[in-house]
C-alpha cells in the first residue's frame, strides 16, 4: 500500500480523509479494536466527556451543528467520529482487529514492513496515529495482583462489574476520576477516593444547547465557525500564563479556590484538596460536582499514601486497611513511556521510543532523521495543556499530506535532514525552562528525566505556521532517479 495509518481515532481518520483530499487513496488504516475511535471508543466510564468545547473539539472541516451539549459527552464524542467515518467513506479502508506489533524499516525493498496480529503488510509510508492517551497505566503498587475483587482502569470500564451496593475505591484524582467519581458516588455503598496529589479545578461552564442554536448553525455555518474562533482566541490567551509568565495563573488559582470554599465546607478536607503547585504544571480540570460528592456520607477522601494493595482492600501509610470490593483505577496512561513507540525502528534500527528520553531528534513533532517516510501524529511536544488537540493534528497533517504526496510522485524517501531536527528539538526545549510545566509539580507530561516531551510550549498558532508547508529544503530526499535531491 501506499500509506498504512496506525489508529483510527481522530488522528487516523483525520489522515485519511487528508490524503484522500491530496489525491492519496492507495491507504490503510490499522485499527487493533472491534471499531474505529480511539480513546473515544475506548474510555467509557461513567461521566466521560470533553473539557474543551465542542465547537473546537471536532474537525475544522467537519462542523457538527448537531452538538447537544456546549461540551460533548464521551458517546456523543464517539458517535461524531462514526459519523465522520461513514461521511467520508472511511470504513472500507480500515482493517480491524490489526494488532500492530512491530513498524521496521526494510533496507532492502525501501518500505516499511507492519507485524500485525494478522500478517504482515509493506507500505511506503506510514502515518502513527495511535495517540498519547492509548495504554492504560496501571500503577506499580506492591500487591496489585492479589487484590480479590475486580480492577478496573477508567479506560477499561467493564459494565459487567456491578458497583450498585458495593464498597469502592478509586486510586487517583486526575481528569478521568472528578468524572467518574460523581457519576458513581450515589449508587456504590462506600466509596474511598485515594489522592496522592490534589487538582486544581475550574468551575464547569458547559450546558446544554438549546435547539434554536442548532438550527442557527445547521441554517448559517459562519456561526458556529464564529463561536468555534471566539473560543480558540480565547483559549490562546493561556499561553499567556502557561508560557510567557506563569504569575499570571494567580487569578485563575484565586477563582479555583473560591471554587473549593464554596463546594466544601470543612476546612480540613479543603486543605487536603488544595494544590500546592501553580495551576496549569498538571492539567487544569473542570468541575461543578467533584467537590459537592465529598459532601456525601458514603464518600471519603484518603489521603495518606498507599503502601499496598492486599487480597481484601488497600493498605495506607497510617497502617489502615481500607476494604473494597472493587477497585478502580482513574491512574492515566503511558504516555512519554507510551509501548508503542518501542514498537518502531528506523533505518538504523533505533526505535522511536528515544524520541521521548532526548536521544532521538523531532521536526516539528512529526518526523524524525533515519526514519524515512514515517510521520508521527500527536508526536513529541504536540500536545496540549489549553487547547484542542484536534487543531494540532490539523495542523500537522498540512506539513504530512504534503510530504507523502512528494514522497509518492518522486517515489522519494523523505526524511528530516539530522542537524535541521536537532536545532527545532533544541530550540523547543529552551523555550520550556520557566513555563508552567517546570514548576516542580510531577504529571504525565514529564519523561522520566523530568523533561517535557509532550506538551507543545506556545500558541498553536505558530504551529499551525510551522507546518503549513512542506519545505524540501529541510528534508533529504533520496530517489530512486537521484539518489540524493536535497
Ligand atoms: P492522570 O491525569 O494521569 O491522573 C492519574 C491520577 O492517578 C493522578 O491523580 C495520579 O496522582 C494518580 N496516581 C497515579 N499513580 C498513582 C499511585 N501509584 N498512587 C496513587 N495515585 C496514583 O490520568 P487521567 O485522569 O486518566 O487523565 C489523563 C489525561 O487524559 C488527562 O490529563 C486528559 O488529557 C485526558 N482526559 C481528558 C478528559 C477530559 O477531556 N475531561 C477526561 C479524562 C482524561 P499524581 O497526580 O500524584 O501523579
Amino acid at each position: 500500500m501506499d500509506v498504512a495509518v496506525i489508529g483510527s481515532g481522530f488522528g487516523g481518520l483525520g489522515a485519511a480523509i487528508r490524503l484522500r483530499q491530496a489525491g492519496v487513496t492507495n491507504v490503510s488504516i490499522f485499527e487493533r479494536a472491534h471499531d474505529l475511535g480511539g480513546t473515544w471508543r475506548d474510555n467509557t466510564y461513567p461521566g466521560c466527556r470533553c473539557d474543551v468545547a465542542s465547537n473546537l473539539y471536532s474537525f475544522s472541516f467537519a462542523p457538527n451543528p448537531k452538538w447537544t451539549n456546549t461540551y460533548s459527552y464521551q458517546p456523543e464524542i464517539w458517535r461524531y467520529l462514526q459519523d465522520v467515518a461513514d461521511e467520508y467513506q472511511l470504513r472500507p479502508l480500515i482493517k480491524y482487529d490489526h494488532d500492530v506489533l512491530d513498524v521496521s524499516f526494510d533496507e532492502s525493498s525501501k518500505q516499511w514492513r507492519l507485524t500485525t496480529s494478522q500478517g504482515d503488510y509493506d507500505a511506503r509510508c506510514v502515518i502513527l496515529a495511535t495517540g498519547g492517551l492509548a495504554e492504560p497505566r496501571l500503577p506499580a503498587i506492591e500487591g496489585l495482583d492479589t487484590f480479590d475483587g475486580p480492577i478496573m482502569h477508567t479506560a477499561q470500564w467493564d459494565d459487567a462489574v456491578e458497583l450498585s451496593g458495593k464498597r469502592v475505591g478509586v486510586i487517583g484524582t486526575g481528569a478521568s476520576a472528578v468524572q467518574t467519581v460523581p457519576q458513581i458516588a450515589p449508587i456504590v455503598s462506600t466509596l474511598e477516593v485515594f489522592q496522592r496529589t490534589p487538582s486544581w479545578i475550574l468551575p464547569h461552564l458547559g450546558h446544554p444547547v438549546i435547539e434554536r442554536t442548532k438550527k442557527v448553525f445547521s441554517t448559517l455555518p459562519l456561526a458556529q465557525r464564529l463561536v468555534r474562533a471566539w473560543g480558540y482566541w480565547r483559549r490562546e490567551l493561556m499561553v499567556l500564563g502557561f508560557v510567557k509568565d506563569p504569575r499570571r495563573m494567580t487569578k485563575a488559582e484565586t477563582m479555583s479556590r473560591e471554587h473549593l470554599e464554596r463546594q466544601i465546607k470543612d476546612e480540613s478536607l479543603r486543605e487536603k484538596l488544595t494544590p500546592l503547585y501553580r495551576l496549569g504544571c498538571k492539567r487544569v480540570l473542570i468541575s461543578n460536582d467533584f467537590y459537592p460528592a465529598f459532601a456525601r456520607d458514603n464518600v471519603t477522601l484518603v489521603t495518606d499514601a498507599i503502601t499496598s494493595i492486599e487480597a481484601k482492600g488497600v493498605r495506607t501509610s497510617d497502617g489502615t486497611l481500607h476494604e473494597c470490593d472493587v477497585l478502580i483505577m482513574a491512574t492515566g496512561f503511558f504516555v512519554t513511556d507510551n509501548p508503542m513507540a518501542t514498537k518502531v525502528h528506523g533505518a538504523t534500527g533505533e526505535t522511536l521510543s528515544n524520541a521521548y528520553h532526548g536521544n532521538l531528534a523531532n521536526y516539528k513533532g512529526t518526523t524524525f532523521p533515519d526514519f524515512p517516510n514515517f510521520f508521527m501524529l500527536g508526536g513529541p511536544n504536540t500536545a496540549l495543556g489549553h487547547s484542542s488537540i484536534i487543531f494540532m493534528l490539523e495542523s500537522q497533517l498540512n506539513y504530512v499530506t504534503k510530504a507523502v504526496r512528494v514522497a509518492l510522485d518522486d517515489d522519494a524517501l523523505i526524511e528530516p535532514k539530522a542537524h535541521i531536527a536537532a536545532r527545532w528539538t533544541r530550540e523547543l526545549q529552551a523555550k520550556l525552562p520557566g513555563t508552567v510545566w517546570d514548576m516542580g509539580c510531577s504529571s504525565w507530561y514529564l519523561n522520566d528525566a523530568g523533561v517535557n516531551t509532550t506538551i507543545w510550549p506556545d500558541f498553536t498558532f505558530k504551529f499551525r505556521t510551522a507546518t503549513r508547508h512542506f519545505d524540501p529544503r529541510d528534508h533529504k530526499i533520496s530517489t530512486s532517479k537521484k539518489s540524493e535531491v536535497s
